[in-house]
């Protein structure tokens, strides 16, 4: 199933009128059957996701909706004109109380279920890790102990990983 099936769009948002399909540029796109200029053409929503290394090593953090157990490397929307090593450091911040630096860009994956382009970078961070509301709970991770999990999040702490063994 494409993610394109997820979003609707029967109706333009911004006039009322219906909307057809069209082809542009080999992508099928919604437009607005009463030409208002409205097009829905799907594109992926940036998230940054954040391998906050600490002196003791890698912090990995549980949201209040999963399932008791799950940890993983925190994530955050991209703020308006905001460039993603800056969420990265105020993530980090926010959600984990901890102050950031240093941000090193790892790579770009594919999050085909959202359709999400994840984007993850490393940070170095300091400080008493005191969780936001969106999460429960976390574990520092030794960086010898610390192993990459499927999905993207964990392809981006897996080449990190490889990187850094490398040095
Ligand atoms: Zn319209």
């Amino acid at each position: 199933m494409s993610a394109f099936k997820s979003v609707e769009y029967r109706y333009c948002p911004q006039c009322g009128a219906k909307t057809c399909q069209k082809i542009i540029d080999n992508q099928t796109v919604k437009v607005c059957a009463a030409k208002c200029g409205f097009g829905f053409f799907n594109n992926p929503t940036p998230v940054v996701a954040v391998i906050v290394e600490t002196p003791e090593g890698v912090v990995l953090a549980s949201h209040v909706d999963w399932p008791q157990g799950v940890l993983s490397v925190i994530t955050g929307y991209v703020d308006p004109h905001e460039l993603p090593e800056k969420t990265a450091l105020r993530e980090t911040k926010e959600e984990l109380g901890l102050n950031a630096y240093d941000p090193e860009f790892v790579g770009h994956y594919m999050y085909h279920a959202k359709n999400q382009l994840i984007i993850v970078y490393a940070v170095k961070a300091e400080g008493q890790v005191c969780l936001n509301h969106e999460l429960d709970a976390y574990k520092i991770i030794a960086l010898d102990k610390l192993k990459a999990w499927p999905g993207p999040t964990g392809e981006g702490v897996a080449d990190w990983l490889r990187k850094k063994r490398r040095l």
